[in-house]
């Protein structure tokens, strides 16, 4: 690699303690009296780069040219490994090494002339040894460099004198975090610092940098000297003084509470609590990086939130713990979840609104304290569930001193907690002195079964039992608490005779329903009670139940519903008492109706037959029929019935059919249409109980045969059909068409079918169609005989004959006949009158009874054929 043999170097000194190779260079071009380190190491033959960065063959070159032993030089200069990482005293550097500026410390070449390696250590700011500031410019300004032909040669001015340069004091704190650094590197005094200690010195570099950057509090965001704006050496120096005098519990807490500041929860643990910074320090791997931080982590996390053992922070001691999860702290006390849930609640350790991803946390004090006072202690669902009764019931124990919580957290929740001491001791109490037995006998009733329909509630029921005024008969085994103990039911009511009872056990005692007691007590009927009373004396009770017989005491006893029992007793002549009635409650007064409640009872007196089955359809097809429009067919309205009900005791058609027979004077059956109220005017017509119903032929019959004659023209079929239509009138007879041949052939007699024109009045005449009652005897009057009256008619107001083509367009005129028709129109409507219209030859039609001298006719003569 090297073309031309190094001229070599005549002017070397021993290299000195803390000199790099290139602090030698420097010295050796100054005694060369080369203006640059150029021609020094172009004389030596070495590569001053590669001199730098410690290769060993460049190092051993160098040392040749100098006459040094290779390893004393490299002792003190950056080396390059095998694998070609820099070390320095041993110390791997990554990029902690500036080869580019130079610096030096002015007192330190007074005391002795040549480089020391610290100077490169880019996080090194100072002399630790004199106390002041390293320097990179020369006093022209001009940055040294390593070109320099000597220690202090300036390329830009003649200036060598130290004593041209700046000695400002150094930061103390910078000061003491580089005399750490450089005690590192085996050179000045030692000061212990565990955490730093225990890192390798490129990951004190980096930890310095991030703890100092730490003290500026919470931040999402990562912190670098950089980002800070600050020089590196001071935010190093920063973390250095937390580190050496224990002050990371302080940067911990400043940054925890910046981020509880800004509205963090302890509960999101070392994920948040500690922004970036734990981060950072879960990218080191945590506990594998630093134990002594991971501990300073984990002791200050501990103290806030549980720890989850997720985060890699190591084994923590015992009494570092502070918080505890629900679920620890449930163990520890030995309690459930549930009930620790309750007790947290209750003590007001935590909050009741739980928040996805948060964890309970419980104060470990809190916790030890819980353990020894509520040891197994329950929640409110777990003591019911012990008792085997409700909530409802739980809350009366405890409203009634029955059973006393050891925690009574209230709010809307009420999260009470119960020793399960307290509980089980209950339970003790109550089934004291009781035999035990596979089933309870008939009549006895489970305690927990109290409460609607029973004598007294679950709470008094207990306290009759503690009072020592009733006893529990007998307990099943295998029922959970209060399940598995029975007593008789009539002890019971014994039991509370004579008390106070409540309200529900009070309205069940006077048969009246919850709503109608309040009623009675809010409205004064009942004696000694006073309004808003949620009590009511039992011999009150009594008294009433004495005085009055409600009305279901009445139904137990004789049946039937309530309502129709209420109108047969009206009609027997029991009205029910109307002050009770104004509490919307039913009752008699015993002393008037017992006796006839006991005659019915023995079937001496009678309630009055139920009313059958059939007057219910009655009632039903009345109300259907009164809202119809037309009558409704048997089918039909057998139909709607059955939406409402089944037809008599089997459902049979029969039962209906006799029904509305019994009915006959309510319903009235038009033949070919279907039922009808008789009360209801049907197509103007009243339907009166003599005399048979008329059909809907005869009805529909009647009123065509009235329009006809009103009518001022014949009409079609159409026209009549439409005129039903519009009156809603149906024929009785789906077919119209088919319905008005048959009507037409029933009443001839009154009527006359015009062919081509329509029906009309046989009474009336009508003139377009030469129709006279008094001459036309025929039932229809055809198109051609209607040609036929008009022949006669026109040849008679002519005065003469006409012709076959004159007659033709005189009748077309008048449309009597169609404007095509055949030739022998004219002559089919003359022979349908041949009596009375002749043809004479050349001249045309004329009357047969009339002579026509011109032609030289007679009537007398026989007629002419045409
Ligand atoms: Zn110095
Ligand atoms: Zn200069």
């Amino acid at each position: 690699m090297k073309s031309k043999a190094p001229v070599g170097l005549w002017g070397w000194r021993q290299i000195e303690p803390e000199e790099t190779a290139m602090g030698l260079l420097l010295r050796v071009a100054e005694i060369q009296g080369h203006s640059s380190t150029e021609r020094t190491v172009k004389a030596a033959g070495v590569n001053r780069s590669r001199l730098a960065h410690g290769v060993a063959a460049e190092i051993a070159a160098f040392a040749a040219q100098v006459d040094q032993d290779p390893s004393r030089i490299a002792a003190d200069s950056p080396t390059e490994d095998r694998k070609g990482r820099l070390h320095l005293r041993g110390h791997p550097m990554g990029d902690m090494l500036d080869f580019g500026p130079r610096r030096l410390c002015p007192a330190c070449l007074d005391e002795a002339w040549h480089h020391r390696f610290w100077w490169d250590i880019r996080a090194v700011a100072t002399c630790p040894r004199h106390g002041i500031d390293l320097v990179g410019n020369c006093a022209c300004g001009k940055r040294f460099t390593w070109r320099g032909g000597g220690l202090l040669k300036c390329s830009a001015c003649p200036n060598n004198d130290t004593m041209t340069l700046p000695r400002a004091a150094a930061d103390p704190k910078v000061l003491r975090k580089d005399a750490y650094l450089l005690s590192r590197f085996g050179a000045g005094e030692v000061e212990v610092v565990p955490i730093l200690d225990a890192l390798p010195l490129r990951e004190v570099f980096t930890t310095l940098e991030r703890i100092g950057a730490a003290c500026e509090g919470y931040s999402y965001e990562w912190k670098s000297a950089e980002a800070l704006g600050l020089p590196l050496s001071t935010v190093q120096a920063r973390g250095f003084e937390v580190l050496a005098d224990g002050k990371l519990d302080e940067v911990l807490t400043k940054i925890y509470d910046g981020f509880i500041a800004q509205g963090g929860r302890p509960e999101e643990g070392f994920t948040s609590c500690y922004g970036w910074l734990y981060h950072w320090f879960n990218h080191k791997r945590g506990a594998k990086f630093s134990s002594l931080l991971a501990e300073a982590f984990h002791v200050h996390g501990a103290a806030r939130f549980p720890i989850v053992p997720k985060a890699r922070l190591g084994k923590l001691p015992a009494t570092a713990v502070k918080k505890l999860s629900l679920k620890a702290a449930a163990a520890k006390a030995g309690v459930s979840v549930y009930a620790m849930k309750s007790i947290g609640l209750s003590l007001g350790l935590i909050r009741t609104e739980k928040r996805s991803g948060s964890q309970l946390s419980f104060p470990v004090d809190e916790v030890e304290r819980i353990g020894r006072d509520l040891k197994g202690a329950l929640s409110l669902e777990e003591a019911c569930e012990r008792l085997a009764i409700g909530r409802k019931a739980m809350i009366s124990l405890m409203e009634g001193d029955l059973l006393q919580p050891a925690l009574r957290g209230g709010g809307r929740r009420h999260d009470y907690v119960f020793r399960s001491q307290d509980v089980d001791g209950l339970l003790a109490k109550l089934g004291s002195g009781t035999s035990c037995a596979v089933s309870p006998n008939h009549g006895l009733i489970a305690i927990a079964d109290l409460g609607r329909g029973a004598a007294a509630t679950i709470a008094e029921c207990v306290r009759k039992i503690l009072e020592g005024r009733l006893r529990a008969r007998v307990r099943v085994g295998g029922r959970p608490g209060l399940k598995g103990l029975f007593i008789d039911h009539d002890e019971l009511m014994e039991a509370v005779t004579g008390e106070v009872l409540s309200f529900a056990a009070a309205a069940i005692r006077m048969r009246l329903n919850a709503r109608g007691l309040r009623k009675a007590i809010d409205g004064g009927l009942i004696v000694g009670v006073q309004p808003g009373s949620k009590t009511v004396p039992a011999k009150t009770a009594d008294a009433f139940a004495a005085r009055f017989m409600m009305l279901g005491e009445i139904r137990d006893r004789l049946g039937g519903s309530f309502p129709t029992l209420r109108d047969q007793l009206q009609a027997a002549g029991f009205d029910p008492d109307p002050d009770l009635e104004k509490c919307l409650c039913a009752g008699y007064l015993r002393g008037k109706i017992e006796r006839f409640v006991q005659q019915v009872e023995a079937g001496k007196a009678s309630l009055g037959k139920p009313e059958g089955s059939w007057k219910a359809l009655v009632r039903e097809a009345e109300r259907i029929l009164s809202g119809v429009s037309a009558p409704l067919p048997s089918k039909d309205l057998l139909a709607k019935l059955r939406r409402k009900m089944t037809i008599g005791p089997s459902d049979q058609a029969d039962f209906f059919y006799s029904a509305m027979w019994e009915s006959r004077e309510t319903f009235v059956y038009v033949e070919g249409a279907g039922w009808w109220l008789r009360s209801r005017p049907y197509l103007g017509r009243t339907l009166p109980l003599d005399g048979p119903a008329p059909t809907q032929t005869e009805i529909v019959d009647g009123i065509v045969v009235e329009m006809l004659r009103r009518a001022d023209r014949p009409l079609s079929q159409d026209d009549i059909l439409t005129e039903l239509k519009t009156r809603s009138i149906l024929t009785p007879v789906v077919d119209g068409e088919v319905f008005l041949r048959r009507f037409f052939v029933r009443h001839t007699d009154k009527l006359i079918k015009l062919t081509g024109l329509g029906y009309w009045d046989r009474a009336t005449p009508y003139s377009p169609a030469l129709y006279d009652p008094a001459t036309w005897k025929e039932r229809t009057q055809t198109a051609v005989q209607r040609a036929g009256l008009w022949i006669i008619k026109l040849l008679t107001d002519e005065r003469r004959p006409l012709t076959r083509a004159e007659l033709e367009a005189m009748l077309r005129d008048r449309g009597i006949i169609p404007g095509k028709c055949t030739r022998a129109y004219i002559g089919n409507a003359v022979g349908e009158f041949s009596d009375e219209i002749v043809y004479l030859d050349r001249v045309g039609y004329w009357l047969a009874r009339k002579p026509w001298p011109a032609a030289g006719y007679r009537p007398a003569g026989r007629k002419q054929a045409a």
